[in-house]
């Protein structure tokens, strides 16, 4: 039998403006608190994913960016096992092949993924990478599960996953459940909702991060007291931001929960430094521009990384932004500014 079966899916990241930080079950991957994130514009950050099926693969195998990496760690396993229990038959009369449910559980798998934008450098690819693994193994296994369904699958490969299958504002609801069949993501609003944002990163530095986002998570929840005030009055207020399109209550909620998650990273034992000078820089440039207009103009976010993720509130405030930007940092100077990704807040999700 000389067949491969192959599908292909391109996922967008996406940017927490209240953020993921802290698990209560490692292994299923359930967080703390709720989190809402947009997801960007799949041209500038995105994953995009080929996975194939065929007789001749004798292992599961995966090349990320062109280079071997090994499947066998536990959430890409968990995701493997949760996709593969839901395959359902699959047919091409005219080709003659034909997969039922339990050939998926043996035939192996080729997957190679490939990232437009820095690997584990804070800007999320672990959130695109995962949910676009899950979403196009989905279609090729012929899993007829619902969007909800596939995010808690997402979920457990990465926690951030779960809010890049959808487009536009999204939700994850912490849910209470403990097998986490309720930790799922819902779209709050779809990427035409709010359009006129636009979202400029200012990509401080593209090299990979000193302490990973799940042993920060893990010292805090062990040693932060900050972390218990944490509000979650923030998600419903951000989300009545998002409804109603007020800007300058989406930019404060959403400095405010940056600043304090870096605050809750700072509260952790040994100290979790995500943001550098260049950063803070950012910040201060963005708050004295916000108080000299009276009300906000731009939202600035920090995940765990020296990024900037800098929300305009129109394309004209993105182009004085990004005139301000290129002036105070102009990239590949002693600033230590590495380069600009700019995007709309749109979203696609095509699978070819
Ligand atoms: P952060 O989540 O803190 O914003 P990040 O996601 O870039 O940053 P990590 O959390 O360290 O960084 O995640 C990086 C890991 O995610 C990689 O080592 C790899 O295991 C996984 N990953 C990244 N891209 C992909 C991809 N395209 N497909 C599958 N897995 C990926």
């Amino acid at each position: 039998e000389k067949w491969a079966l192959m599908v292909t899916g391109r996922t967008p990241t996406n940017i927490a403006v209240i953020k993921y930080w802290g698990k209560r079950d490692e292994t299923l991957i359930l967080p703390i608190n709720d989190s809402i994130s947009v997801t960007l514009d799949p041209d500038h950050l995105c994953t995009t994913t080929t996975v194939s099926v065929s007789p001749s693969f004798d292992q599961d195998r995966m090349w990320l960016n062109g280079k071997e990496i090994s499947l066998s760690v536990g959430e890409f396993q968990s995701c493997l096992r949760e996709i593969r229990s839901r395959a359902t038959d699959f047919e091409d009369k005219k080709k003659g092949i034909k997969i039922t449910k339990d050939d998926w559980q043996k035939l192996h798998l080729h997957i190679a993924s490939y990232n437009n934008f820095p690997t584990a450098a804070g800007l999320a690819s672990s959130a695109a990478g995962l949910a676009c693994l899950v979403f196009s193994l989905a279609k090729l296994m012929n899993v007829k599960e619902d969007y909800g369904q596939l995010s808690a699958i997402a979920r457990q490969g990465s926690g951030s996953a779960c809010r890049s299958l959808y487009g536009g504002f999204v939700k994850w609801i912490m849910g209470k459940e403990g097998d986490g069949s309720d930790s799922i993501a819902v779209q709050l609003a779809d990427e035409n909702h709010w359009d006129e944002l636009v979202i400029i990163i200012a990509v401080v530095s593209a090299r990979q991060k000193e302490t990973s986002s799940t042993s920060g998570m893990r010292d805090t929840v062990e040693t932060s007291l900050l972390i218990q005030h944490r509000a979650p009055k923030r998600i419903i207020q951000m989300e009545d931001a998002i409804k109603n399109r007020d800007f300058p209550s989406f930019a404060r909620l959403a400095c405010a929960d940056s600043n304090q998650f870096h605050a809750v990273c700072l509260d952790t034992y040994p100290p979790i430094f995500y943001m550098n000078d260049t950063s803070h820089r950012i910040i201060s440039c963005v708050e004295k521009w916000n108080r000299a207009e009276g009300t906000p103009q731009v939202a600035y976010t920090f995940d765990a990384g020296p990024n900037a993720v800098l929300v305009a509130r129109n394309r004209k405030t993105a182009a004085l932004l990004l005139q301000r930007l290129l002036f105070h940092f102009p990239p590949q100077s002693d600033t230590n500014l590495d380069s600009y990704v700019i995007g709309d807040k749109t979203i696609l999700q095509d699978v070819g």
